[in-house]
């Protein structure tokens, strides 16, 4: 008995505009048609647990089948089956208003991103590829008959009743039209089922394989001997590390899995999360650390989003909080809905939820490694600092969770709390205003001088040289309380914290009035101004310092910060601060000196010095500089 039928859709042709529609996302009809199969099977699995489904099982796995002759893709399964009843039913009704649903909600956007997953178009998105689709299925209901469904792609169907099919289960057989020949191609194939089914709960087949098996038999040197054989080409790990309970992982099954997600990633990953909820809302997964560059690009490998054991994306954009997509991972959840457009998505009330489940884990995770294992923890501060930062710096609350555990390291390699630090510091490094202040420096090596001069006098001086470290001062100042970060070059030493003793200056202010023009005219007036200071007789008698405030606009700037769409102190140029130290012998000399010729190689000599340790000497300057060195040295 064979029947027509027409597709009850509303648009008349909307096959057309679907296809056009999703051209560049319809290669994932295969997903939505494995998916099927594997809830065929799934539902199977289920119903003989339940006892509904008597007897053995038998192999249930799914099958995919290239034909490029015939240009045919073929995919079956062994689960449930439909009936006649049930085809008409499910892929005549269902199907296909899902699919109208869809075209209605979509055909006005434009940009295609904005939909995730387009899931819910399910069966329908064969049309994506197929100028004709057949559907062969035995239902696992005792007394069923076969049944064959063609569809050529217009509203129209034919349904039969057919006698040759025994095997539960269905067949969904497509012919590939001819613009989408691309699909025809095995590596093709190989890629799609690869990226969306890697991990799908039931065992995916396409094709076989040549591998090596031992057989009995043993080789003149008594090695036993091995043969090629063809075997089965599974596609996907049924049991992936994330459907496990963590108590059946050890570490070793966590890193193993690391490299079954990221194939071409070599660093171990520092250390994971098991992800495991449900309720509210069902989510598992494992998250990883990886260890971070001092760079805040994309990362390559990211975390990838799963429903069900079902790749969606590897954009978790929108679904976690910005830093978060620094980790690495799986995220599967049923609940964060995938044809949603991203800004909705972020609107979502579960997915919110779900978010700030995965922030507080991973602020978890971090305290639980920080209380179990100081050392540890310090030993991997420098790999995870740049993520911490950032975390602490876009979220309140993992900001108030790690800012007990989070590390200021000194430039000793020494590890303190915020607390430890504060305790540390506090008696020598609180100025007159009763304002602790924080030493730091940005490069040991360029700053190597003033951290010297700071540690003599028993300063303990912050590295802090990631690229977050402007933004994350600011963000510290605004919450530790009566506490200032300053850069070490930022002043001279005795003036960094400012207290009320004060050094008297050996040289009058006369003095002081004759001598600051005589070294105002050795340089550009544009980018230094000259200062007297009474510092002591061992401290250099120029040196340069480069105000804070100045420099972290400069910072702010260049990260992007700052505020509004000027780039005002951008295009500044940099300003230093030439100090002469009233209270250094050879100041003294040279402003007794006579002989003015010799007073102005002098001065320019311990100028020319002082930008030289800050190697601000360049040039013709550095040329002349060196000149005048050999023949200060002759004379
Ligand atoms: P969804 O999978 O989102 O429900 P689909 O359009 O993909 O939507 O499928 C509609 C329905 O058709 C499914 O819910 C299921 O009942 C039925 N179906 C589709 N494919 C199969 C299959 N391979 N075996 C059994 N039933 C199927």
């Amino acid at each position: 008995m064979s029947k027509a039928g027409t597709i009850n859709v509303q648009t008349e042709n909307i096959f057309p505009i679907i296809k056009k529609f999703l051209y560049s996302d319809n290669e994932i009809f295969l997903r939505e048609l494995v998916s099927n199969a594997v809830d065929a099977t799934q539902k199977l699995k289920a119903l003989a647990r339940m006892g509904e489904v008597t007897g053995d099982l038998g192999d249930l796995k799914i099958e995919i089948e290239l034909d490029a002759s015939a240009k045919t893709i073929t995919i079956k399964d062994k689960g449930i089956g439909m009936t006649a009843d049930e085809v008409e039913k499910y892929i005549t009704q269902i199907a296909f208003s899902g699919a109208e649903e869809f075209v209605n909600t979509y055909k006005d956007k434009v940009d295609k991103n904005v939909v995730i997953g387009h899931f819910g178009l399910g069966f329908y998105s064969a049309f994506m590829v197929a100028k004709k689709v057949e559907l062969f299925s035995l239902s696992h209901k005792a007394g069923s008959k076969a049944v064959h469904w063609t569809c050529d792609g217009s509203p129209s169907y034919e349904i039969e009743e057919i006698s040759n099919r025994t095997q539960r289960g269905t067949n969904v057989v497509l012919h590939i039209a001819d613009d989408c020949a691309e699909y025809l191609e095995q590596s093709k194939i190989q890629g799609l089922l690869t990226k969306y089914g890697k991990f799908l709960p039931v065992e995916i087949k396409f094709g076989t394989k040549k591998d090596w098996i031992d057989t009995d038999e043993k080789d003149e040197k008594g090695e036993v001997k091995r043969k090629e054989v063809e075997v089965d080409n599974i596609i996907n790990n049924p049991n992936p590390a994330w459907t496990k309970k963590p108590a059946d992982l050890k570490d070793e099954d966590y890193e193993s899995f690391y490299r079954e997600l990221y194939p071409m990633q070599f660093d171990k990953p520092l250390f994971h999360i098991h992800l495991n909820v449900d309720y509210p809302f069902n989510l598992t997964g494992i998250l990883y650390f990886p260890k971070l560059s001092n760079k805040l690009e994309m990362p390559k490998d990211r975390i990838q989003l799963y429903c069900n054991q079902v790749f969606v994306t590897d954009n978790v954009e929108h679904v976690v909080p910005d830093f978060l997509t620094l980790l690495r991972g799986v995220i599967d959840s049923p609940d964060i809905p995938l044809n949603v457009s991203r800004s909705y998505l972020q609107a979502d009330a579960q997915v919110k939820k779900i978010a700030t489940h995965i922030t507080k884990k991973v602020a978890d995770k971090l305290e639980e490694l920080y209380k179990k294992d100081r050392t540890e923890f310090e030993a991997k501060w420098d790999d995870i600092r740049l993520f911490v930062q950032y975390g602490m710096i876009s979220d309140e609350k993992f900001y108030d969770k790690l800012s007990k555990c989070a590390l200021l390291k000194t430039t000793d390699s020494k590890y303190y709390t915020f607390e430890e630090f504060e305790a540390a510091v506090s008696a020598l490094q609180t100025d007159k205003d009763k304002n602790k202040i924080y030493l730091y420096a940005s490069n040991m090596d360029e700053q190597h001088a003033y951290i010297d001069a700071a540690k003599a006098r028993g300063y303990s001086v912050l590295l802090m040289d990631s690229i977050l470290d402007a933004h994350y001062i600011n963000h510290l100042e605004s919450k530790l309380k009566e506490t200032r970060f300053v850069r070490v070059d930022s002043d001279t030493v005795d003036k960094l914290i400012k207290k009320d003793d004060t050094t008297v200056s050996k040289l009058s202010e006369d003095q002081q009035n004759t001598l600051k023009p005589m070294v105002e005219a050795l340089l550009n007036k544009d980018q230094y101004t000259v200062h007297m200071e009474a510092l002591s007789e061992q401290d250099a008698p120029m040196m340069i310092t480069r105000p804070e405030f100045m420099r972290r606009m400069k910072d702010m700037n260049q990260l992007g910060g700052g505020g509004g769409g000027f780039n005002f102190y951008g295009s500044m140029p940099d300003m230093y601060q030439m100090v002469v130290n009233t209270n250094h012998p050879l100041i003294g000399k040279a402003l007794d000196e006579s002989d003015s010729e010799k007073q102005n190689a002098l001065l320019k000599q311990m100028s020319d010095l002082a930008l030289l340790a800050q190697g601000l000497l360049k040039g013709e300057a550095l040329t002349q500089f060196v000149k005048r060195s050999v023949s200060l040295i002759e004379s």
